[in-house]
Formats: C-alpha cells, sequence, structure tokens
C-alpha cells in the first residue's frame, strides 16, 4: 500500500460514509474531510458522530487560521440513521436532502455493520440473524438503490462495499455476517457488471483485514489488540478508491495486501 494521496484529492467532492462514528469509518471520515471532501457522517449514535463533527471542524478552523494556504475542507453534516430499522422511505429522503443540499454525491462508502452472534447455525436466533442482514445487507441495498441515480450523475462516482474474509467464502459459525458479507459482494459485482459499460460510477469492494477496532476485539477477545494494525493504516487504501486516482479500477476485491500506483 503504498500510495501517496495529493492534499487536494477529495476537493470538491461530497462523500457519504455509514458507521462514521467509530472505528474504520471514523477514521476514513476524519482522512476525507482532511483531503478536502464535503463528509457526509452516517451512523446510529449521534454523540459519536458529533464527537467526529467537532474534530472535523477544529481541523478545519485550525487550517483557516494557520495561514498554511492549504484550502480546508466544508463542514461536515450530520445524518444520523439506525440502519437496523431504515425503509425505502428514509434512503430516498435522504437522496432528496443529499440533492437539495449539495446538488451532487460522489461517494458512498457502505461501513457500518453489525458482526452479530457466532454460534453453529442450528443455535442461531433467527431474530438476531435477520437483524445482521437488515443492518448489513438490506441497508446498504436499499441506499445504494435510493442514491445510484445521484452517484450516477456524478462526473466520476465511487461506490464502495466493505466485506470481510469471511464474505469471500463462508466461515462456520460466523452465521449472518458471514452470509450477509457474501451476498453483499454478489450485490457489489452485480452492480460492477451493469454499470461496467453504461456508467461513469466505479464499484468496488474493500476486505480491511484485521484491524484495531471494536468490532475485532468483539470477535476475538482473546487477542492482543496492539498486535493488529490500527484503522490509520488503511487510510491510503480507502482515499485511492474514493479518489479520482482509481478511474479505472471497477468490480475488483481490495485488501490491505492490494498493490496501489506508487
Ligand atoms: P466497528 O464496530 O468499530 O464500527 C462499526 C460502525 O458501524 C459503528 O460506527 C457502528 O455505530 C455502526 N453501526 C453498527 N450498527 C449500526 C446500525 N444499526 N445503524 C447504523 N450504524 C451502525 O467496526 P469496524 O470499524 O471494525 O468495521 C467497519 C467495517 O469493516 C465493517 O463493515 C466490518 O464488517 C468491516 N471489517 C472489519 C474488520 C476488522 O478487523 N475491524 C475486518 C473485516 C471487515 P455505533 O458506533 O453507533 O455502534
Amino acid at each position: 500500500m503504498s500510495y501517496i494521496p495529493p492534499k487536494n484529492l477529495l476537493a470538491g467532492r461530497v462523500i457519504l460514509i455509514t458507521g462514521a462514528g467509530d472505528g474504520i469509518g471514523r477514521v476514513v471520515a476524519l482522512a476525507c474531510a482532511r483531503y478536502g471532501a464535503t463528509v457526509i457522517l452516517s451512523g446510529r449514535t449521534t454523540a459519536k458522530l458529533e464527537s467526529v463533527y467537532d474534530e472535523i471542524c477544529n481541523e478545519i478552523n485550525e487550517l483557516h487560521n494557520s495561514g498554511s494556504g492549504v484550502t480546508p475542507a466544508p463542514t461536515p453534516i450530520i445524518a444520523p440513521m439506525d440502519l437496523a430499522r431504515i425503509t425505502e422511505a428514509d434512503a430516498e429522503q435522504l437522496a432528496r436532502t443529499i440533492d437539495t443540499q449539495y446538488g451532487r454525491l460522489d461517494g458512498l462508502l457502505h461501513n457500518a455493520a453489525l458482526l452479530g452472534e457466532r454460534v453453529p447455525f442450528e443455535h442461531a436466533s433467527i431474530a438476531q440473524w435477520q437483524q445482521v442482514m437488515q443492518v448489513n445487507l438490506n441497508a446498504p441495498l436499499l441506499l445504494s438503490h435510493a442514491l445510484l441515480p445521484l452517484l450516477q450523475r456524478a462526473d466520476d462516482g465511487r461506490l464502495l462495499f466493505t466485506s470481510s474474509g469471511v464474505g469471500s467464502k463462508p466461515r462456520a459459525y460466523w452465521g449472518a455476517y458471514s452470509v450477509s458479507k457474501y451476498a453483499l459482494e454478489g450485490l457489489a459485482r452485480l452492480l460492477a457488471d451493469e454499470l461496467d459499460k453504461t456508467s461513469k460510477l466505479r464499484v468496488n469492494i474493500i476486505n480491511p483485514g484485521a484491524t484495531r477496532t471494536a468490532m475485532r476485539a468483539a470477535a476475538y477477545p482473546a487477542e492482543d489488540p496492539q498486535s493488529l494494525k490500527p484503522p490509520e493504516a488503511l487510510l491510503p487504501l480507502y482515499l485511492y478508491l474514493l479518489g479520482p486516482d482509481s478511474q479505472q479500477e471497477h468490480g475488483r476485491v481490495f485488501t490491505e495486501h492490494s498493490v496501489l500506483p506508487g
């Protein structure tokens, strides 16, 4: 991962990130603003989104006062949304709001996810299974469907889905999480195929790999978090895939080991 993004990489772009309040989403949201994007911070816990919002605004103010000549990003906005309850109407309302406020959407990162329980299938709670499918699969589907017209209007749009090592090949006891990511990869590949020749929108999948976050700690409680890479280590990959340098990438799965342009 040798990619070094230019300072103004995302200037002028409007990017929506789900699960922007914590973990990988939080770090990617901060970086997108640092590289010039207007970030739409979506997530379940408003207090966490407000904290990311404040961090971005502080950085914008510091840049304003620094006289460095670097143009600060526009102020972000917060779009609280519980993906366990999102409806088609909610997703369409969000699309209308973004269209009214910005008239554009250049990037959508489906990052939020729920781990759920990891038990033998026969012991799985159907209610929990359905909730994980709702958050990890149905919600990205609804949002993609509602936001696709806006994304397709962008000159250089990006649609990114977040998968997992247990998404490319389902793994025993990983239940709905594994199945939801497998299906999500299917949705991403379907869209990539449909849009291949007919759209400027580029669709890709990211598998971030073992990363030091709350979800990873819940999945592997005996693991030393310090033995894992922090989310910041993934930034070259996310910035590459959200920015103009990935114009040629479409329908691919990227990991922390993917070779990026130097
Ligand atoms: P975290 O648990 O740290 O963060 C997940 C984010 O998703 C949180 O901001 C959380 O909000 C949000 N979220 C969960 N449920 C909902 C919901 N119902 N509505 C809205 N937002 C919700 O996870 P990571 O940062 O580790 O994971 C980010 C992505 O990377 C996920 O898609 C995950 O599957 C994937 N991934 C992560 C790996 C890792 O090792 N960390 C490995 C492989 C894939 P809140 O904070 O409010 O709960």
